[in-house]
This record gives structure tokens, sequence and C-alpha cells, in this order.
């Protein structure tokens, strides 16, 4: 297996996970609300079980859990002084656990909250929190560094600015949280065209969305690069009327986001669907965000046409005492009672 995403991207399409925040929350592991890593220093084992399930589910590249693990989160929690510790460990066990399967290992940066387009200050404070982090990332050998869930061109750009001083690939995502332009004002597609032309050797959009209303503003970026194009929505139901996952309303009328958005989940077929209408727009870096679990990454695998370690245990309904061709005669008023409507 070759170590550079380059060079993935030209054999076939890649296939990311992420979701690790959302997922360790599920578990018991991170805090809703602040969303600090801290499982990495606390609970390293529970982190490695993840990034080991979306290993043998498929996941070509496992990302370092530092998301949100800067500065200025940290300081909210009042670990700043773990920040170090927090960033080399996530990079050294996503490169352990990806050595067991041949994936990449990904540095992560994500969008500050300290960033201010009106305040130039902010940008020497955004450069700073990402040259620490990534400083970091590059000395614990990672192969490329994603920078996520930009909310604004102006910090992706300092991402790439670091990324491309370390001379590592840069894959940059912005959040489409908005109906068509980042907080900046640039349009979605222009500002993919903005970081491509900057050097960013693939570019796209993830998070916030469901698949329903994050492909059709992938396909506009799709036509207007020649780089890579990325896409790694959440596993969440979003529709024209609430089309990103903080504007979903259970029935009551409550904000689902972001701990009760279980109802809103996609099935993993849906999920398969998805990856290959994302390949079919001709999206290199097809993945999944927060919400993910390791079912869903292996239905997109096997929808991308792989065999992975965890598809030894895929659904067998053939061998399913009800759903089998044979089923006895003394089971068979079991399947009256499954089918009949009440
Ligand atoms: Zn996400």
């Amino acid at each position: 297996m070759s170590s550079s995403i380059l060079d993935r991207l030209g054999a076939g399409t890649v296939l990311g996970a992420e979701g690790y925040v959302f997922e360790l929350e599920r578990r018991g592991y991170i805090k809703a609300g602040p969303f600090v890593p801290e499982v990495v220093l606390d609970y390293p084992d529970a982190l490695r079980e993840l990034h080991r399930e979306f290993l043998r589910a498929g996941a070509d590249v496992m990302v370092a859990l530092t998301y949100y693990a800067h500065r200025e989160k940290l300081r909210d929690v009042g670990r700043e002084g773990d920040l170090e510790a927090m960033n080399r460990q996530a990079v050294q066990i996503a490169r352990e656990v990806a050595r067991e399967g041949g994936a990449l290992v990904a540095g992560n940066v994500c969008n500050t909250w300290a960033y201010d387009p009106d305040d130039p200050a902010t940008r020497e404070t955004v450069r700073a929190m990402y040259a620490e982090q990534l400083g970091w990332a590059a000395e614990g050998g990672v192969d490329f560094v994603i920078s996520e869930t930009n909310d604004y061109l102006g910090e992706a750009l300092i991402a790439l600015e670091v990324i491309r001083d370390l001379g590592l690939p840069a894959l940059v995502t912005l959040a489409p949280t908005q109906p068509g332009q980042t907080r900046d004002g640039f349009g979605y597609v222009e500002a993919c065209r903005i970081l491509a032309a900057e050097g960013a050797d693939v570019v796209g959009l993830n998070c916030d969305r469901g698949p329903e209303t994050m492909l059709p503003l992938v396909a506009g970026i799709r036509e207007a690069v020649d780089c890579g194009v990325a896409v790694q929505p959440v596993p969440y139901r979003t529709t024209a009327a609430a089309p990103t996952m903080e504007t979903l309303r259970p029935a009551d009328g409550d904000r689902a986001f972001p701990v009760a958005l279980d109802p809103f989940t996609c099935t993993r077929f849906e999920m398969a669907q998805f990856a290959l209408q994302a390949r079919d727009l001709g999206v290199d870096y097809v993945g999944i965000c927060c919400g993910a679990g390791p079912h869903h990454v292996r239905a997109m695998a096997e929808a991308l046409g792989h065999d992975v370690p965890a598809s030894k245990y895929s659904p067998s309904m053939d061998l399913h005492p009800m759903f089998r061709a044979d089923v006895a005669a003394k089971d068979a008023a079991f399947l009256h009672s499954w089918t009949a409507q009440a």
C-alpha cells in the first residue's frame, strides 16, 4: 500500500471515516458541550478501539483525534497544560492502529472559534494554534493533514499555509452550515476554487449536512476544480426545510442538535447509496462525519467494492431462522405475526 494520499487518490476512491467526537461522546468518554477530546489522555484504549473499528470497517485513513484539541478549547475545560501531550498521543494512537491495516494517518485541525475576519490580530492567534498542533503532528509522522469544519475561507487559508509550510499534503474542507457561502462571504464553489489555487491537494465539504443536502453542493465543486474533492456528510436525514443537523427539529419542536439526533440517523443502506452517488459525481475522497458508526463505514466500503476485515460479519439473512428460504414448518407462524400489521 502506498504511503501517499495522492497516490491512493490516483488509484481509486479513498474512504474516510470521522465522527470520533460524537461516537466517543455516546460511549461516555467525551463531554457534549465542550466536545474536547479528553479521551485521548484519559481513556486511550477507548480511542484505540474506535480507530480499530473504523479500520476493520474499511477506512483508508486514521484521523488523529486532535479535533478541538487546541489551546482555545483546552482552556475552556481547564486543561491547557495537557495540550502538547494530548496532541502527541492522539497522533501516536492513530499511527499505531493504522499500521495494523495499512491505513494512512492524517493530522487534524478544525475551526478555532478564535478567528474574526474583522480583526486582523486574530490571524496570528489562529496561525500560532495551528502551527503548534501541526508541528507536533508532523513530528509524529502524519502522512497528510485534514483541516476541516471551516466556517471561514480566511481561517482555512491560514491552515493551508501552515500545512504547506510543513511540506505535507493538505485536505481542506468547509462546513456548509449556510445555504451557499462561507461566513466570510465566499460561495462554497468559489472558496474551494481559491483553496485549490493556493495549493490544497483535496478540497470539499464536511460535517453539518446529511447526504441529501450535501451532494448538490459537491457537484458544483467537482466541476470547478482539478484537484481532489472530498465530501464527508453527517449520517442524518437533513432536508430542504432543515438542511443541516443544527436545524433539524423533532416533532416537539426542540432542537435535536447535538445529543438528540438519533431519530434522524441514516441507515447503513442510505450511507452506502450516498457513497456510490458521491463516487459517481467524481468525488475522490468519500467519507462520513459526526454520527458515524462502524456499520455505516463498512456498508460504504462494500458499496465501493471493497471486501474489508469486518465483512466477515456482514449480514447473512439467508442464515436467519425466519428469513431463510427453508423456514422450519414449526417456526413459520412466527413470520406471520412479524409481518401482520396491528
Ligand atoms: Zn462532523
